[in-house]
């Protein structure tokens, strides 16, 4: 017998909300401009699959993964639409299963162009590319003042397909903090645009694309031919006080059930270390959750959960498998009732910001930590 994926603990994911999600991103960046969902690490926590049906259902018209395993995953998924493999494959026998898979490498050199044409060259096909330009990111990517040389290069390549060229924002979040100083989104704007200009007449026929969320959110002179979305379309906005109207909605819950409720004395030691002690009589109650399905151990008795809509706070250490929540002012809770950890209940809503806020972590973190022991139940 299969066990319910509701018994413990798990993630709920809203399909409805991230089509949605796509469909509200989609209507703002227009006509002109194509829409990439960011799918990467199993689309941020919520399922890549679930995530990127959903995303083109709500008009997204490609998939960004980070690794050759993340796409091959999606097109053993009947997916059929453009994927464009963001990280670096290095060795021909990546590139050779991108290529087989209809996967589109991020080039950063001369080294894996000349290894890609050589495998279209062998099959007698073109293979398709996406260069990228280092505007100030300083990882992936041929430093934009170089980029002359390697385009020339390339070039020579008959058998390389230059289908798009983009580059990556480093601070574009904190471009929205404030507006008017010179930021250095700026100052990649410009890089790119310089770049742009070197492609000469090929400009028009090239997909050109900069921006994440915080990109496409802040300005739309970043947002060129494509943008690249993650966060955002799974329904959070870059920075906590982001003005903006566009209505994106959160599409995760992770719950959690009470395994038991217990009666303790005032003075009681609770936990791995007993970092909490009771202050009075308590009533605690027992979840099966821990930092093994990834809540993170530096948020120990700084959280609170959801009980129909009422929070009751997380006490003590949080164990691999376990944590305990002290329901004293709400004592009519029972075994096998759901708490929620994260998202929406009721009139209360806890954000992986809030989580971040306590941890120091960044709501990407906090949502690629659920681990695969939590099932995703996708409503
Ligand atoms: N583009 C690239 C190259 C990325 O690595 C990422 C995510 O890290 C994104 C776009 C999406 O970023 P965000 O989740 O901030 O929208």
């Amino acid at each position: 017998i299969t066990p319910d994926p509701r018994s413990r603990a798990w993630v709920e994911v809203d399909s409805k909300i991230i089509e949605n999600n796509a469909r509200v991103l989609k209507n703002f960046i227009g006509d002109d401009c194509s829409l990439m969902a960011v799918v990467k690490a199993d689309g941020y926590g919520h399922g890549a699959e679930t995530v990127a049906k959903s995303a083109l259902t709500g008009g997204a018209d490609s998939l960004g993964v980070a690794t050759l395993e993340e796409g091959i995953q999606l097109r053993n998924a009947g997916l059929k639409c453009q994927i464009l493999i963001l990280g670096n494959l290095i060795n021909s026998e990546e590139l050779y299963s991108s290529f087989c898979w209809d996967l589109i490498p991020t080039i950063s050199g001369i080294r894996e162009a000349i290894i890609c044409n050589n495998i279209a060259e062998n099959k007698n096909k073109k293979f398709a590319i996406h260069l990228k330009i280092d505007t100030g990111m300083t990882r992936l990517g041929c430093n934009c003042n170089q980029f002359k040389e390697l385009i020339n290069k390339i070039d020579c390549l008959e058998n390389i397909a230059l289908e798009g060229i983009y580059s990556h924002l480093a601070i574009a979040d904190r471009y929205l903090e404030n507006n008017t100083q010179l930021s250095f989104t700026q100052i990649q704007l410009n890089r790119f645009e310089k770049v742009l200009k070197g492609l000469g007449k090929r400009n028009k026929f090239i997909c050109r694309h900069l921006a994440n969320s915080a990109g496409t959110l802040s300005d739309s002179r970043l947002h060129f031919d494509m943008v690249r979305v993650g966060l955002s379309l799974y329904g959070y906005f870059p920075v906590n006080d982001f003005k903006s109207d566009l209505k994106l909605s959160p599409a995760l819950k992770v719950k959690a059930r009470v395994t038991l409720v217990r009666d303790v004395g005032k003075g009681i030691g609770v936990g791995y270390g007993h970092f909490f002690k009771t202050q009075r009589a308590s009533k605690l109650a027992v979840v099966a959750i821990g930092y093994a399905d990834g809540v993170s151990r530096s948020l120990s008795g700084k959280i609170s959960a959801s009980i129909d809509g009422v929070l009751v706070p997380q006490v003590g250490a949080i164990a691999m498998d376990q944590m305990v929540f002290d329901i004293t002012d709400k004592p009519d809770i029972k075994t096998g009732q759901v708490l929620t950890l994260l998202g929406t209940d009721g009139e209360v809503c806890i954000s992986p910001q809030d989580w971040c806020d306590l941890s120091g972590s960044i709501p990407w973190e906090v949502l690629c930590s659920f681990r695969n022991r939590l099932p995703r139940v996708v409503t």
